[in-house]
């Protein structure tokens, strides 16, 4: 693969935050083919002064750094930063992980990933966050054959009426805002149950299984409502 020269003018503009060179190289090569520009930092420190200074519409983050762990950069950076963060982890990390998505990051990759599932996680982090809360609880919310009113609480799959219990309406009402995109067992149990609750991980197997079971065609093998283990739930529209 030979290395485009500089930047395409005018795509999103990424920080790759990656200590490894190689690792690094895979990134800026990829991301630069597929139209997004490029920037990129190799310890914490350099991560937050160049996101302060250049603005980035998305950060792709190690959770690996020399100089401090992922999960510091995320609270850094989302004392101040609103736009995407996609950290990147080994398997090792998993406790890091749920702990930078729960501290803001919007969603993960697990090393080794490839070109399209780096893609794919890129277009889902910038396309929900360019979608803005209040216009998700407002609408028509549809994906293959689920058609959620939100204005007038209709939930519709396979084009019949399906009745939800309120929690199980909040619960999806909850994917839906942040669909594509990974959700932590505590953040859905803080967004649907409070702040309380967050320790209940049992409500969220039984209130997911009794959603699949009203608008799967196969419970059992769910295609819309998806489990990412060890980690949460997420909804895919695509
Ligand atoms: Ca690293």
């Amino acid at each position: 693969m030979s290395e485009p020269a500089k930047d395409p003018a005018g795509g999103p503009l990424v920080l790759v935050v990656e200590d490894d060179a190689q690792m690094r190289r895979f990134l800026r090569v990829t991301l630069r083919m597929h139209q997004y520009r490029v920037l990129e930092a190799t310890s914490a420190q350099e991560a937050l002064v160049c996101a302060a200074a250049r603005r980035p519409d998305l950060v792709v983050l190690d959770l690996g750094l020399p100089d401090a762990d992922g999960i510091t950069v995320v609270e850094r950076l989302r004392t101040w930063y609103s736009g995407p963060v996609v950290v990147v982890s080994a398997r090792h990390q998993e406790p890091d992980k749920i702990k930078a998505l729960d501290a803001g990051a919007d969603d993960y990759l697990t090393k080794p990933f490839g070109t399209g599932e780096l893609l794919a996680r890129l277009r889902a982090a910038l396309r929900t966050h360019n979608r803005t809360a209040a216009n998700v609880d407002q609408g028509v919310f549809v994906t293959g054959t689920l058609r959620v009113d939100h204005d007038r609480h209709e939930v519709e799959s396979r084009g019949q009426p399906v009745k939800l219990t309120p929690l199980e309406y909040r619960l999806l009402q909850a994917l839906i805002r942040h669909a594509d995109k990974v959700v932590t067992r505590t953040q859905l149990l803080r967004e649907v149950w409070g702040e309380a609750h967050v320790d209940e991980a049992h409500y969220l197997r039984v209130y997911m299984s009794a959603l699949r079971h009203k608008l799967e065609a196969d419970p059992a093998r769910p295609q819309m409502l998806l489990t990412e283990p060890n980690v949460g739930y997420r909804l895919r529209t695509q």
